[in-house]
């Protein structure tokens, strides 16, 4: 037998596409290897993904409140919407409850929940309910759509585009750090108060609570602008863009300095001695966008101060480098998913 770590989440993924047979139905569009599977619906494409979270894998409900675990469910997914340019419409939630779960920790799940879709504009249309016995599974599936002229893949992008990302990076995964280093705190002593200080919210809040950038799709639809690719911050940047440079067949050149950081995520890197560089490049769970522009329609967005350019595309699909202020190129590399760490 053949350990899952040998070929990781992207090779199990591929191993699956390759053996599944061609659409069936000219309604399907796109199936395995985006952010959502499309499907013709008229004057619009339609858009299907979803997402699984496991307790232990994905979260740790003793700094992770339930309200918090359930917005999160949803805002993942509608991230997975938004990187195809589109809006959600209705979502469906499965959960795998325990038996140490009073109805009470259900009700502030769905409180999260419900949160969301009003925060994101979905209907909670169904789901299905099933016991568990390895804690809470959460798995939601969203439906949403796109005018068919603005559709955006990840497969699109041409040399010379500007690579663009939305809000800052890393801060998500420095707050994971910080959740951590308190619980090992509070295990070693149940007495001490967690000090998560008002500094610290933001980190905090970006682990907790993401937010999906459907503002962005609001804002390149208002401005005209319908990027040439686009794919979800879930895994860090740099997985992200190997995807994106990887399935568009160019290469990329990223400038360190142009990687938008916050000041707490600055100053918590200095802390846990890690690189924010590298915070950004293989911290994950950001759920910010990376898209690319022509160079004409960047200009539009030049001023946007939740855009950052961050380098630009090239026709060498071999190259895809972190470029410092000294002019050092070093290859950018994926970080691998491991099953069950
Ligand atoms: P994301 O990080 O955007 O959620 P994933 O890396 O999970 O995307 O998935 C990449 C692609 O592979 C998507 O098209 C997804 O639908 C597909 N995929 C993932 N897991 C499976 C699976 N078990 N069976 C079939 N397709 C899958
Ligand atoms: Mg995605």
């Amino acid at each position: 037998m053949t350990d899952l770590n040998t070929i990781g989440e992207i090779g199990l993924i591929d191993r699956i596409r390759q053996a599944t047979p061609a659409p069936q139905h000219a309604e399907t569009i796109r199936g395995i290897g985006d952010d959502a599977a499309v499907f013709d619906w008229g004057t619009d494409y339609g858009l299907l993904s979803t997402d699984m979270l496991v307790e232990g894998i994905h979260f740790d409900l003793t700094y992770v409140p339930l309200k918090h675990l359930g917005y999160k469910a949803i805002a993942v997914n509608v991230s997975d919407i938004a990187a195809m340019n589109g809006l959600p419409i209705q979502v469906t939630v499965n959960i795998g409850l325990s038996s140490r779960f009073p109805v009470e920790a259900v009700d502030e799940l769905y409180d999260g929940i419900r949160a969301a879709c009003e925060a994101y504009n979905v209907d909670l249309v169904g789901g299905d309910t099933t016991a568990s016995r390895s804690g809470l599974i959460i798995s939601v599936s969203v439906l949403g759509k796109v005018p068919k002229d603005l559709i955006t893949y990840r497969n699109t992008a041409q040399p010379n585009d500007v690579v663009c990302v939305t809000g800052d990076l890393g801060a998500a995964y420095l707050g994971l750090q910080m959740l951590e280093r308190e619980k090992q705190v509070f295990l070693a002593d149940p007495n001490m108060q967690p000090d998560l200080s008002e500094e610290r919210a933001y980190l905090v809040q970006r682990q907790l609570r993401p937010d999906a950038r459907t503002d962005i799709v609001h804002e390149l639809r208002d401005l005209g602008i319908r990027p040439t690719a686009m794919i979800d911050i879930s895994d860090g940047l740099a997985s992200e863009l190997l995807h994106l440079c990887r399935q568009s067949g160019t290469g990329a050149v990223i400038f360190d300095e142009n990687i938008p950081l916050d000041d707490q995520a600055l100053l918590a890197a200095d802390e846990f001695k890690i690189s924010p560089v590298t915070a950004a490049l293989n911290g994950g769970e950001d759920y910010e966008l990376l898209f690319t522009v022509r160079p004409q329609a960047f200009e539009k967005l030049s001023t946007n101060a939740r855009i950052t350019a961050i380098g630009y595309l090239t026709a060498d699909p071999d190259q895809v480098v972190l470029a410092t202020k000294a002019g050092q190129q070093t290859p950018i590399r994926a970080q691998g998913w491991v099953a069950g760490a």
